[in-house]
């Protein structure tokens, strides 16, 4: 069972690492949180441009952030507006407009 799971982690990653340059850097998917609070993650820095990036990009995954941990975009469980990344998971609750509050 472990392996299987383990191969179909590999076959996704690689399915979605030819769209990882399809990234917009939106950082949308930098939110943490739980429980209908949410914060953007403490690493990501909105340079003067307003374009969001992260602080830690090259050791991230793993990294305990206030409210999770940072993981690869195709193992998050959400979906983001506009990101080319989706593949048909709920979208975050943060976005998600039509979730009663
Ligand atoms: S939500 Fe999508 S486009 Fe935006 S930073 Fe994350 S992976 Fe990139
Ligand atoms: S550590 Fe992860 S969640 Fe935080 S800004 Fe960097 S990529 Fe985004």
């Amino acid at each position: 069972m472990i392996r299987i799971l383990k191969r179909l982690g590999r076959s996704m990653s690689n399915k979605l690492k030819g769209k990882k340059d399809l990234c917009k850097r939106c950082g949308a998917c930098c939110l943490a949180g739980g429980d209908g609070i949410y914060h953007w993650c403490e690493y990501l820095f909105f340079k003067k441009d307003k374009i969001p990036t992260c602080m830690i990009y090259d050791n991230r995954i793993g990294k305990k952030i206030t409210g999770g941990v940072c993981v690869l975009r195709y193992k998050t469980k959400y979906d983001y507006p506009g990101c080319p990344l989706n593949t048909g998971k709920p979208v975050h609750p943060f976005f998600d407009k039509d979730k009663p509050s």
